[in-house]
Parts: C-alpha cells; structure tokens; sequence
C-alpha cells in the first residue's frame, strides 16, 4: 500500500493551521458586523438537491460529485460540492423562512470535486460561505460584494480585482439563448468535444470552456446585457450605483454594454461574460480574482443572486445573494503577499440597527426615498468598517414597519436618518428600551456610541480603563505643578493601557496624545513630542491645540516649514492667528522674531497668491 492521500486531498500541516485559524477569525469578525449567523449542514445531501438547484448540465453535477449509493438505501447521495443547495434546503426543512422571511447565514467548511488538481484546485477544498435569503433588494447584492472585500481587507489581501455582471432573468436568457445559437451556429464543428455537446443541453455554459478554441470563439460572441429586460437592466444600475455610494467603484468593473473597453484595460477577467458555473444564478454574478499571487486558478471567490432556487426547491418565491469564498486559495495568496493581517479587535459590543424616515407608502417621495436609503446603506456600511455589528432593512418599507423589524430583532439602539438628519448633517439616535431620541452631529455620533459600549464593557475592561483615567488625571495634576517628568511616566502607562483597549469609547485620544506631546516638550524630549502630537492631529486633524504645540516642537526640531504648516493648520481652524495662542507668555519663546515675520507674511499673503 502506498502511503500517500487520494489524488487532490491535501493535509494541513501545523504551520498553516495558524494561518487558516486567522482567516477564519477573520470571518467570524466580518460576519458579525454583517449581521450574518453562522450554520453547519451535513456533508452528504441526497444528489437529487444538486441536480435540482446547480443544475443537470454543469460541470459539478455531470462529472465533479461523489456520488453513493447504499445497498439498504437506493436513494443516492453526493458529497456537497458547494454550500448554497444545502443552507437552502435546511431554511426550508426546519421552515425558518416562517419565522422570519429574511435571513443572513454563513458557513465555513470542506466541499469535494472531482476535478483535475492543480495549483489551487483540489478535490477536498474548503469554502467560507454565506447566503443571504429572502430579498429582492438591490441593496442585498451590493452588501454582499462590500463584505467579501471587507473580508480580504481585513486580510490584508489587498490586490483582488472585481468583475461584477448581470446575467438576467429567465426572460431575458430566453431570448439571448437563441441569439448564442445563432450566431454559434456556423462554428459548432470548431468547438471541443464538450461544447458541441453543451450547444443544444446549455448554451451559457460554452462561456466559460476553459479550452483555447472555445474562449476565442466566446469571446467574440454577443453578451448578454444588450438583450436585459428593464427590470434586469435597472436592478444592476442601482447595484453598481450604490457601489459607488461606497467608494469602491474603482475596484469594480462591470461587464457592461458601453464599457467593456473597461474590461480590457483592466485586464481584471479574460472573460467578458461573467456567467458562473451553476444554474440558479440570476441578475448580478461577480467573481473576485487575485491575479498578482495566484495562476490560472486566480479565482478567489464567486457569487451572485439566485432568485427562483427558494421557490424551485419548494419554498416561497423570495430573491437571494450568496457567495463562496475559495480558502485554499485565499492561504495562497496570503502566503504569496506576505499580507499584514489587520485583525482588528473583536465587534464593539452594541449592534445598530439604522432605519430611513420613509413616509407611509401613499406619502412617498421616490427621489427622496432612494437618496435616504443610500444615505443609510453608507452609514451601515461605514459603522461596521468602524467595526461595530449593524444591520438596515432592505424592502423600503416605511418607518414605522422598519422600526417593527428592529424590535423583533431585538436591537437596543437604532438609528435614524431623514432629510431632517442629512441637512443638519447628523443622525436620531433611539433607544428602543425607554423611547428616547436624541439628535448627534456625524462628528459626534461616534463618540457617542463607543460611550454606549463602555456602559456595557467587561468589568475587567472598566478596571483598566478606569486605570487609564487616574494615570491621567494625575498626570495633570503633576504637569500643574511642573512636574513634568514625572507625568511623562504616567502617561507612558496609560499610552499602554489605551492601546490594548478600545480607550477612544471613553476618551478622545487626539486630547491624550495631545497633552502627552505637551509634557513631552516641557520636559525637552522634542522627538518624542513630535510623535505624540502627531499622532493627535491624526486622529482628530481640527484640533487647533494640537497643531499649535506640534508648530512650536517643530520650531525646537529645527523644521520650520512644518512648523509653519502647522500653525496655519491651527490658524485656518481658529481664524486666529495670536491673540489667544501663540504670542502667550508661555509660548513666545519658541518664535524667535525673524519666525513670528515669516508667519505674519504667510497670514496676510492671500490664498493663491
Ligand atoms: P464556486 O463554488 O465554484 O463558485 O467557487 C467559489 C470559490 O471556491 C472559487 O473562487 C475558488 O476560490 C474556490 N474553489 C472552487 N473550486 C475549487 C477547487 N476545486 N479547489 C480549490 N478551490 C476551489
């Protein structure tokens, strides 16, 4: 007997296994932000649930899954080769779709296939899934991009490309089916063995041949988004649209009639139809690709909208996203980039649920609608990037409804937008339990929240953040009296303390970074004071303060262009440029006159001139 494993059933050896524990800590940490809960199916399902939902004519299910029969049970069953087919089977089965019509799962976990192994393609893989079922929005499938590139964000994975697609309805695909044929027509005898097989049983599927001869042939073939419905057509412009609500439109490149030019340039996908190799999808497909570490199996992760597979597998008729990430390939190319892994500290603990004044359905504004829900998409978007869980509703329902949903998912805060809010540039914070609202400007908005989570922090965390406090407190009081040595000490501990905890949530670190600078210069040490302060400035870059002492450290560093950027950053905030500041008793022995003209020139020269 030989000793070696199947064909394409790789080990993970212990040194990796640290390695994959980060990704899936990573996943784990996205998920919650996202709001997503986390489902383990069996490995086997029967096979019909494959060749019902991936379809009969694909790849997986003619020639990829493993397939058994028992002599007691005649019934066969396959080894999943993906995850979509079995989470949707079990929110059927155990009728979760009755609890609650919509619902966010993921799944980690090993898939097989029987395909041909190479460099990043195995038999037994792994994939990090989720599934995202029961909506129609097109807020859904922009969500879901954003948190597989938060995912690779995090990962420090930053060199993947996105091709995003539509690929229709039904409807649509009838009519583009018969001009593939055509137009296909003429070339079957050039197309492999498999193709010419695939013309009458699947046509789409030609796309994707991975053979020379057949790639050529599609690449020349029409695509489909010159023959989408309205409803297709406009539900992919507002994917790509609210995509770039989130700024992450230059990553992404949609195969779209006008702008393939884009595709090439990019040269982010070979091929310029993203159709995926399952049956279900429909509308968006998008595919990320990490070319710079990966081979030909650059693919990364893949996914899309599916909206008749509930209803096909006997369930409701309700739209959903999903996707699937392919891990092997993602240790790969960590391994290949060498990536910083950003893990970030666990979610701040008090999920948001963030809601738009809508008016009840008679009293709609479309226009004013859809500038809210962007509005509340980004903030969703933005305060889990800031690392806290939070959730919107996708069906553009009223406020009222919106806020029903919030309570039976038990949020304790939610967040409120409208067009009174977007103007004052701020957001109405409630607090489900006592009924209260109170209005935030978005500068404050934070502060405030973290505020909300230090309520609720560990008490061993409230020990140390309580340490924090005293160590600087006192540390003031030692500064008052000229100590400033010694309240260097103290601050250096509690610089410790505020990086091992989330300190912002109590204390605005650009005022503690910024006395720290200060004591730093009283004390002579220059060097350190300048990256004290500077850390201050960047973390709040309109504290005048800050700018003011970082000038007068820049002074004693010898840098006077600096300094003199410095203090006209403190001056633009102020509008002040002496009176209060700089021409203090305590603070004129930095400038020395020939400084202070150079200044006052700098002042009265008009912008531009
Ligand atoms: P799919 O389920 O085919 O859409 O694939 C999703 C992701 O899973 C791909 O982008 C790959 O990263 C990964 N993947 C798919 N098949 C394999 C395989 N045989 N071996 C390793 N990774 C795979």
């Amino acid at each position: 007997m030989e000793i070696q494993s199947p064909l394409g059933m790789q080990d993970i050896l212990p040194e990796d296994v640290q390695l994959w524990k980060k990704v899936e800590s990573a996943m784990h940490r996205i998920c919650a932000l996202y709001r997503y809960s986390e489902i383990r199916t069996p490995l086997f399902e029967f096979t019909s649930l494959f060749t019902r939902s991936v379809g009969e004519v694909t790849d997986i299910v003619e020639k990829e899954m493993y397939t058994f029969t028992s002599n007691t049970d005649s019934t066969p069953i396959s080894l999943r080769p993906e995850f979509t087919a079995g989470i949707v089977r079990a929110y059927l089965q155990h009728s979760m779709h009755k609890q609650k019509a919509f619902q966010k799962f993921y799944a980690f976990g090993p898939l097989f296939r029987r395909e041909r192994p190479q460099k990043g393609r195995y038999r037994q893989f792994h994939q990090f899934d989720i599934e995202a079922l029961g909506s129609y929005s097109p807020y859904l499938d922009a969500e879901t991009i954003l948190l597989a590139s938060d995912f690779l964000n995090e990962l420090g994975l930053k060199e993947y490309k996105i091709s995003i697609n539509s690929i229709g309805c039904p409807a649509c695909r009838a009519e583009y089916r018969e001009v593939l044929k055509k137009a296909l027509a003429p070339r079957i005898s050039e197309l492999c063995q498999n193709c010419q097989a695939r013309y009458e049983r699947n046509v789409f599927r030609i796309m994707d041949c991975k053979s020379e001869k057949c790639r050529s042939i599609a690449s020349k073939l029409p695509t489909i988004q010159g023959y989408l419905c309205d409803n297709c057509k406009n539900h992919f412009d507002k994917v790509v649209s609210i995509l770039k609500v989130t700024e992450l439109e230059d990553r992404v490149n949609p195969f779209y009639a006008g702008q393939t030019t884009q595709v090439s340039e990019a040269k982010s996908v070979p091929n310029p139809l993203l159709v995926r190799g399952f049956d279900y999808y429909t509308k968006t497909t998008f595919e990320f690709t990490y070319p710079s570490a990966l081979g030909s199996q650059d693919a990364i992760l893949g996914g899309g909208r599916y909206d008749n597979l509930i209803e096909d597998l006997g369930g409701p008729k309700s739209g959903a996203v999903g996707f699937a990430a392919g891990i092997e390939r993602i240790i790969l190319a960590l391994k290949d980039t060498k990536s910083q892994m950003s893990i970030k500290k666990l979610p701040k603990n008090i999920p948001i649920f963030v809601a738009s004044v809508t008016e009840q359905e008679q009293e709609r504004n479309q226009e004013q609608d859809a500038v809210l829900r962007d509005a509340v998409f980004k903030i969703a978007t933005q305060l889990r990037r800031d690392g806290r869980p939070a959730d919107m509703d996708f069906e553009a329902r009223s406020l009222k409804a919106q806020m029903k949903v919030a309570n039976k998912l038990n949020y304790k805060y939610v967040i409120k937008i409208g067009s009174d809010e977007l103007a004052r540039y701020g957001m109405t914070v409630k607090n489900m339990n006592t009924g209260k609202e109170e209005f935030y400007s978005d500068k404050y908005i934070n502060e405030y929240l973290n505020g909300l989570d230090v309520r609720d922090a560990t008490v061993s965390d409230k020990v140390r953040a309580g340490e924090f406090l005293d160590l600087h407190n006192k540390a003031i009081f030692l500064h008052k009296e000229g100590k400033e040595k010694e309240a260097a000490g103290l601050l250096d501990d509690a610089a410790k303390i505020s990086e091992e905890l989330n300190i912002e949530d109590i204390f605005p670190l650009s005022s503690f970074y910024g006395f720290k600078g200060t004591v730093d210069r009283n004390r002579g040490d220059f060097k350190n004071a300048e990256v004290d302060l500077l850390k201050s400035v960047k973390k709040d870059k309109d504290y005048a303060l800050g700018w003011f002492v970082l000038c007068t450290v820049q002074m004693k560093l010898g840098k006077e262009d600096e300094a003199i950027r410095s203090f006209m950053k403190a001056y633009e905030i102020t509008g002040d440029a002496w009176s209060d500041w700089a021409l203090r008793d305590g603070n004129k022995k930095y400038f020395s006159q020939e400084f202070l003209e150079r200044l006052k020139s700098e002042i009265e020269t008009p912008k531009g001139a």
